[in-house]
Order: C-alpha cells, then structure tokens, then sequence
C-alpha cells in the first residue's frame, strides 16, 4: 500500500517538474510571441497614423490646389461675362491671365474656349487659333449643360506642352444666357506626383490622387504610367469606396503588393488622395529584428527544454533509487526483525545504530537498550583484540565479509559465544565504507558441544588416559619444548604380561577392570603438570616425563611396579607370581636445538620400545632401561 503511494508520489513529482519545464517553455515563447506580435502591431499601428495623417493633408492640399485654379477660372469667367468676347476684352483678358499665372505657380495653364471650341486665349506661349478644344470632354460637357459649377475633368494630354494634365474648367454665358464657350485651368499631373514624391512611404508605398470615378490623375510612383488608369471596377475602388477615412489594408491591382492604405475624398471636388504603405516596408525593421530575437528565444528555450528535461529524468532516476533504497530497506528490516539470529547495524564509530528484537534473547538486552551503545562493549577482554582488529579490517575495506567467534556476556546468562559474520555498508551516494551489518549467532552450546568432543578426541575412552594420539602430540611439543630448554625428556613403555592368557582366564571384561586399574597406578605417577600418561595401544602404556632424567625415569618405572605390586591383582596365568605385573622400557633423550635435534622423537620411542622388548625377554616383570639417546651427527638413533 505505501509502496504504491510512494510510486504515486513519484510520478507526480516527476510530472510536476516536466509540466513546469514544459511551462516555461510555452509562457517563454507566448510571452515573446506576444512582445513580438505587439511590436509589429506597433510598427502598424505607425504606418497606419502616417498613412492617414498623409491622406488627410495631401487632400487637404489638392482641394486648396483645385480651389486655386477655380478662383482662377471663376474670375475669368466673370471678366468674360462681363466684358464678352470683343477684341478689346481678349487683350484684356490676355494680360490678367499671363499676370495671374505667373503669380501661381502650380497652375500650369489658363484657356478661353469660344463656343466653337477654338482657342480664344491661353497662358501659353502659342498661337491660339492653332488649336480646337471641341473634342474635349469637358468642353461637350459644358456646352450641352446649364450648369454652371467647376467640372474637374479627366487627364489629359496637353494640347501644347505634351504632357498629362488635370483640368479645372467652367462654362461662361453670352449675355443672352446662352453658351459662350469655356475657361479652363491646367494643372501638370506631375505637379502632384512630384510633390508625392517628397513623403515617406517607404519603397514600395505609393500616394495616388484619385478620381471620385476611380481614375488614376496623378501617381507617386510610376506617374507617366499610371496615369489615366480606370480603376472604377477593380476590387481596390470598392475598398475605396467602402472604407472612406478608415484604414484598410489591400492587394495592389499594379504590382499586387499588400499594403495598408487611407483613401481621403475630397469634400469638395470629386477627388481623393490614397496614401498607401507595402505592409513589408512596414514590418522590414520589425521582421529583421525580430528574426534574431526569435532565434535567441528559440535557443534558450530549447536549451530550458534540453537541459529541463535532463533534469526531470535525473529526478526521476533520483526518485527510483530513493524508493528501491527505502524498499530495500524495509526488506532489510523484515528479514532482521523475523531473524532468529540478532541483526545489527552498526555505525563507523561502532556504535549500534539498530538492532533486531531478537537480541533480547541472544544478549539478554531489548533494542532499545542497545541501540547508541558501542557494538563491541561487552566482548571478553581475551577476545577484544581480535574482534576488534577483525572489525578494523572490514571498516578499511581489506575485507568485504568477515567471520569470527568470540565470547561476550549475556545479560543474565554470563559469558557466552558468538558467532558473528560482518558485512561491510556502503553509502548510496559515494560508495564509501559507512560501518557494517553484523549479523550474531549464540554459538554457547555448541561450543561446548566442541569442547566435549575435543576432549573426547583425545582421551582414551576406558581408561580416562590421554590416547595415541594425544600422546603422539605431546610427544612432538615436549621433544621440541626439550630440544629449546636444552632439558632432558624421559619415556617410559608400559606392557601387561601374559595379557592374553589374563583375558582369556577372567574373561574380557575382567581385562577391561585390569587395564583400568594399570592405568590407575601409571596415572598416579604423572606427579608433574607436564608428565602424561597415555594407553599406547591395547595393554601397552606410556608415561612421558619432560626435564626428567635416566634416574628419575627409573624411579618412576620402579614406583609404578611397585604401585602394581601393592595393589595384587591376581593373574593366575602370569606364571609363578599369580598377580599381574607389567614390564618396562625406559629412555630418555637429551634433544639438542641444532638440525638433528628438530627431527622427530620416533628415535625416543624406539629406544624405550627396545628396551620394553630387552624387559620382555629378561622374563617379564622389570624395568630395563635403554643408553641414553643422545643425537649424534649421522645416526639416527642412540
Ligand atoms: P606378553 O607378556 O608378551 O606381553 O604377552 P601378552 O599376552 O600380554 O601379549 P599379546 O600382545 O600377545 O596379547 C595382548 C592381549 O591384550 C591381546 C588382547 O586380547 C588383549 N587386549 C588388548 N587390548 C585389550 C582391551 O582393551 N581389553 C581387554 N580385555 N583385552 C585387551
Ligand atoms: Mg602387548
Ligand atoms: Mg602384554
């Protein structure tokens, strides 16, 4: 249940941080998005203001240009009708309008039409009568109507200059009210567009002055051609005229380039100003910009997304280690706390930092007690070293693992044994040794269990003397403690004679009594600690007397006979004594300390065995004692 928490936990967590990176990343790119989507609108919104404050005033300006040229052309038109078209008049109206033209620049031309069409009058340095306006529009315009308002007609070729004209023209009347022909005003196309030419609209605007019937009068950009142009029945002249003082934005039926543009009617004439901005002029600067701040921010954020999503999967390998460690540890805990064994867990300073219940029963003392106590308080002085250096080892690292016995003290119990087998912990993080998981076993029992069957490994099991092989090893420590002290070592071989016939008379059981017995009277002559008595075999004895010479040796060969005698067992079968005796060889041997004296005591033992036999053949019941064995370079034996 906890665990599916904790993986719960997990998961969110990692999430949690994934989600926040992921978060970053997108608030980063709306935020500039946004900062980005602001600052175009901005560069726009500019271009919009301009562009409308552009249409307003060149509107502004071409109404006060056509105004200036009707003040011209009513003026003249009143001078006509009132002095009509007598010679007289002609020069006088000649005169005004070379002296009114020169006056006003931008008007390009004064003309007096008669009713026929012929030239009456101009500005212009030609002969009028040269020329016949009849065809013109606005001349059949004015002629076949009453009415006397400003006609602006359309452009123009120029009659005497060639080029593209705008003209602003008016009907005057006989004195009888009928039709006396036309005064008209030029205005060179080029004017406008040349003035144009001065605002800033960038390389691909455009400022157009417009017809109010769509037709192109005068043109920024490519004047000569776009001169004249219809536009009555493109898409831009419905924009036009749907959006009338407001921004809109459109695709050049010309170059088609977008662009964002204010159209400006005039509210007196039939004339308009489009001021127009390629909406990529607008955004050049922005768009540049913007490129390398979006680049940057793309970079960063990707860098935030690598690096953030590096970090969300370090966390969550962070996070699965912390859970798999806090399960294994739990395992831990269960397997420690079901142990019958006592589990602890000690800390470098050797101080226990836990410890299972079961040492209640193993020392007596309950975890609580135990724990924050040093782990090695209560080993037996003899053994502290041991375990203790044993302890040092694993903490250094020369050793993993590591397995010792030793004796502590249960609480009640007093001293007791433990088996104890080390293990060294690391921590997580930097793998280094942080103490060790020792796990203790009460070995009391069988250690006594091992005592016992060492003991009974060495002793011989009717007679309660050490064995053969007891013997044997004593043999080996005190010919090699004699050969260090230089002291002399003794051997007596012990044989009960006619053992044979003894069993055979009183039956093997009565024999067995009779080797206890013997043994009994050799024992009591093992005087010293380090004198041992031992059943060679069968119903043969031996006696090992280390520092004990060829004297002493034949006093005690003599007392155990004499012990025997005392004692008289009856052995009706030792032939004329009737009790049992034993027969003796003796020897001693002064082992030396160089080569000789470090080889094995077999040369001893031969020697009391030759003596035992020289006892035997002698006729039994004697002590006989071989020479002296001496070592001696080259022989073997004495
Ligand atoms: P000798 O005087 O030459 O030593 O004659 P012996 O009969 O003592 O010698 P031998 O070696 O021929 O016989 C030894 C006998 O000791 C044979 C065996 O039955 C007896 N014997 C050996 N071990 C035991 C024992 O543990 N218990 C009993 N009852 N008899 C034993
Ligand atoms: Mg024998
Ligand atoms: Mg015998």
């Amino acid at each position: 249940m906890s665990t599916i928490r904790r993986n719960a936990g997990r998961i969110r967590l990692s999430r949690a941080a994934a989600a926040f990176v992921v978060l970053v990343c997108v608030a980063i790119l709306a935020l500039n998005g946004w900062r980005e989507w602001t600052s175009r609108q901005a560069a726009l919104t500019t271009a919009e203001s301009n562009v409308s404050n552009l249409a307003e005033s060149l509107t502004q300006h071409a109404q006060d240009t056509f105004e200036l040229a009707e003040v011209l052309v009513i003026g003249l038109v009143n001078q006509l009708e009132a002095g009509g078209t007598g010679p007289g008049a002609m020069v006088r109206l000649e005169k005004a309008i070379k002296l009114r033209q020169v006056s006003l620049g931008r008007i390009h031309g004064l003309f007096v039409y008669d009713e026929s069409g012929r030239w009456l009058a101009t500005s212009e340095d030609v002969d009028p009568a040269a020329f016949n306006n009849a065809d013109r529009d606005y001349f059949r315009q004015h002629r076949d109507s009453a009415d006397k308002g400003t006609v602006i007609g359309m452009p123009v070729k120029s009659r005497s200059g060639g080029q593209w004209i705008i003209t602003v023209s008016r009907r005057f009347d006989r004195p009888d009210g009928t039709f006396g022909g036309v005064v008209l005003a030029s205005i060179d196309a080029s004017y406008f567009a040349q003035y144009y030419e001065q605002f800033e609209v960038g390389p691909n605007g455009a400022i157009s002055l417009l017809s109010a019937s769509g037709i192109v009068l005068a043109r920024s950009v490519n004047n000569e051609t776009s001169i004249n142009r219809n536009l009555a029945n493109t898409p831009l002249f419905e924009e036009l005229r749907s959006n009338t003082g407001r921004i809109f934005y459109y695709i050049s039926p010309f170059d088609h380039v977008r662009r964002l543009s204010y159209y400006k009617p005039s509210p007196r004439f039939p004339v308009g100003v489009l001021a127009a901005e390629a909406v990529s002029d607008v955004l050049a600067a922005w768009r540049e910009e913007a490129i390398l701040r979006i680049a940057g921010v793309l970079a960063l954020t990707a860098l935030i997304a690598v690096l953030g999503s590096y970090l969300v999967r370090e966390l969550d390998t962070r996070q699965r280690l912390v859970a798999a460690l806090m399960a294994s540890e739990a395992d831990f805990r269960r397997l420690a706390e079901e142990s019958s064994d006592m589990v602890m867990r000690v800390g470098f300073d050797e101080t226990i930092r836990y410890v299972s219940p079961s040492c209640a029963r193993v020392v007596g003392w309950t975890a609580e007690q135990l724990a924050g106590t040093p782990a090695l308080a209560s080993v037996n002085p003899e053994d502290a070293a041991r375990v203790q250096e044993t302890v040092e080892a694993v903490k250094r690292g020369e050793r993993d693992e590591a397995r010792m016995l030793y004796r502590t003290r249960h609480r009640t119990k007093g001293e007791i044994w433990l088996e104890t087998a080390m293990h060294a912990t690391r921590r997580s993080d930097t793998g280094e040794i942080d103490g060790v998981v020792a796990i203790s076993r009460d070995m009391t029992e069988h250690k006594d269990l091992e005592q016992r069957l060492e003991t009974l490994a060495r002793l011989d099991g009717l007679t309660g003397l050490a064995n053969r092989r007891r013997f044997d090893e004593c043999l080996r420590e005190e010919w090699q403690r004699a050969a260090r002290e230089q002291a002399p070592l003794a051997l007596l071989l012990i044989d009960v004679d006619y053992f044979k016939r003894y069993n055979d008379r009183y039956g093997h059981q009565a024999g067995d009594a009779c080797l206890k017995a013997v043994a009994g009277v050799i024992a009591s002559q093992a005087r010293r600690p380090a004198d041992r008595a031992a059943r060679y075999g069968g119903e043969e004895f031996a006696l090992l007397l280390p520092g004990t010479d060829a004297a002493g040796c034949e006093q005690a060969g003599e007392r155990i006979r004499e012990g025997l005698r005392a004692l008289a067992l009856p052995h009706a079968g030792n032939s004329t004594i009737g009790r049992v005796t034993v027969s003796l060889g003796g020897a001693t041997g002064w082992p030396t300390t160089d080569r000789v004296g470090d080889r094995d005591p077999s040369s001893l033992v031969a020697a009391a065995d030759r003596a035992l036999y020289a006892a035997k053949r002698a006729g039994r019941d004697r002590l006989m004692m071989a020479g002296q064995v001496v070592p001696w370079p080259g022989a073997e034996s004495a």
